[in-house]
């Protein structure tokens, strides 16, 4: 089939959303198709040249075009605004075969209601940078939004120079955000705010609807999706660089691949945003700021908890802070699957004495666990914390330490050689990408940037 479009989104009070037009040029190509995709969301477009197949993931062929842009509010860096879909609108939801639905999204499509000052547009380097890491993160295993394909529309855009414009067609299961309920609660009509919720908790988490306190139990499944996906995270030494409410998703998924990048040496308090210059999106933040984050989405749905606002607000507190716990519950265990500790001890001096010599050494994160598996460690960095471990007899490393991550030098390098029409590169590190605890990966796959190489800002990419 092609697509299978019914939208439930725009039943919602019409606040939530604009319906909008794309803004897209004739002169489309193909730079990436996720054929993987395509096949797990039922989407047949084998009988189809590249312009028909670039007309249908853009929706030309559509007798019915229902696109629209969803309206939603964030805190970015700590401070409240209005935002929405600015570069940004939905196809549609597309159903599978087997009923599950899914946003089809473009990014890049030209100016909507919500683009504020911007142009609506995206520009080829940033859309690879997400298709390339969005597929990674997928394919190491965690839950994220997903890379469809990106078309270049032959218009060139200014940036800091000019660039060849381009649109991602990006697939998630649903795009609502903590900005969107800070968004409905914004305009404190009641009514229109509890469709949100009833909508959000019937797609997202259908097991809760006849729960007689299923907004308490949304938010502890909120809460925990978080707690899982920031752990996963640091299992791979992904930063995420702009974890602005808008940039959470209700879903669990990770989103939004702006300024991100993995970690290479290993510092925790690594960043690698141009325009976070307080380090609050560090790498040993995430899990501080995903809890902030959740704090405000709480406040938005008080309300709902209890009648009594003081109740509420003590019920919404506990389960808040228990995140800590869970998390470093969770943390620790994910921490001792990497380096094969017992499960049934306290390891948190044993972990933290490792991330320390790694930071003090600065060695690389990904290759230290991997060194690690192959019992390949340099023994006198090592030496007295070998002293301690005594695991490695009983290996049982599986699908936890990856040896291939989206490394920003080698993403880097495939985007400038794209930018000069070369995509060959471009098209090997896709492949590689497919298989991150493949061992038998090439070295130039694995290696760490050498000094020259090494990239320490990322930018959005806006
Ligand atoms: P982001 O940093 O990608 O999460 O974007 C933050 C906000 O800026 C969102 O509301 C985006 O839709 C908007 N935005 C980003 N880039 C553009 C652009 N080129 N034109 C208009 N709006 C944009
Ligand atoms: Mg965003």
């Amino acid at each position: 089939m092609v697509w299978n479009f019914h939208n439930s989104y725009t039943d919602l009070p019409n606040i939530y959303y604009s319906k909008v037009k794309p803004e897209i040029s004739n002169d489309k190509k193909l730079i990436l198709f996720n054929k993987d995709l395509a096949e797990e969301i039922d989407l047949n477009l084998d009988n189809y040249d590249e312009n028909e197949i670039c007309d249908i993931l853009l929706g030309n062929q559509l007798s019915n075009k229902n696109y629209f842009s969803q309206a939603y509010a964030g805190h970015q860096f700590g401070h409240f605004t209005i935002l929405g879909d600015g570069r940004a609108l939905l196809l549609g939801e597309h159903i599978t075969r087997n009923n599950k639905r899914f946003d089809i999204q473009l990014k890049g499509s030209g100016k909507t209601p919500y683009s504020r000052n911007g142009d609506g547009k995206a520009v080829l380097g940033p859309m690879i940078r997400e298709y390339l890491i969005s597929e990674a993160m997928h394919n190491l295993g965690i839950s994220s939004t997903r890379a469809l394909a990106v078309i270049t529309t032959g218009e060139n855009i200014l940036r800091e120079r000019v660039e060849p414009g381009a649109i991602l067609i990006r697939v998630a299961k649903s795009h609502i955000r903590v900005g969107t309920f800070q968004f409905g609660n914004l305009l404190k009509k009641r009514e229109e705010f509890d469709i949100l919720i009833n909508y959000t908790v019937d797609r997202l988490f259908p097991e809760l609807i006849n729960e007689s306190n299923k907004y308490i139990k949304f938010f502890e499944k909120v809460c925990v999706l978080q707690i899982n996906l920031i752990t996963e995270w640091m299992r791979v030494g992904f930063i995420h660089g702009v974890m602005n409410t808008d940039n959470m998703s209700l879903s669990g998924e990770t989103i939004d691949y702006g300024p991100c990048a993995f970690l290479d040496n290993y510092n925790p308090k690594t960043v690698f945003s141009s325009i976070d210059k307080m380090g609050r999106y560090s790498f040993e933040n995430q899990p501080k700021v995903s809890l902030w984050n959740l704090a405000r989405f709480a406040e938005t749905i008080l309300h709902l908890v209890d009648s009594n606002e003081k109740k509420s607000i003590k019920i919404v507190e506990e389960i808040l802070n228990e995140y800590n716990n869970k998390f470093i519950l969770n943390w620790n265990i994910m921490m001792s699957k990497k380096l094969n500790l017992d499960l049934n001890n306290d390891n948190t001096n044993i972990i933290k004495n490792f991330l320390d010599i790694m930071h003090i050494h600065k060695l690389d994160y990904t290759n230290t666990f991997i060194n690690l598996e192959n019992n390949n460690l340099d023994k006198n960095i090592f030496k007295d914390w070998y002293i301690k471990y005594n695991n490695l007899k009983n290996k049982k490393f599986d699908k936890i330490n990856p040896i291939v991550i989206p490394r920003n030098h080698l993403i880097e390098k495939v985007i400038n050689e794209s930018h000069s029409g070369n995509f060959e590169s471009l098209y090997e590190y896709e492949k590689i990408l497919k298989n991150p605890y493949d061992k038998n990966i090439k070295n130039k796959f694995t290696n760490p940037p050498t000094e020259n190489e090494k990239i320490y800002e990322t930018f959005c990419g806006t």
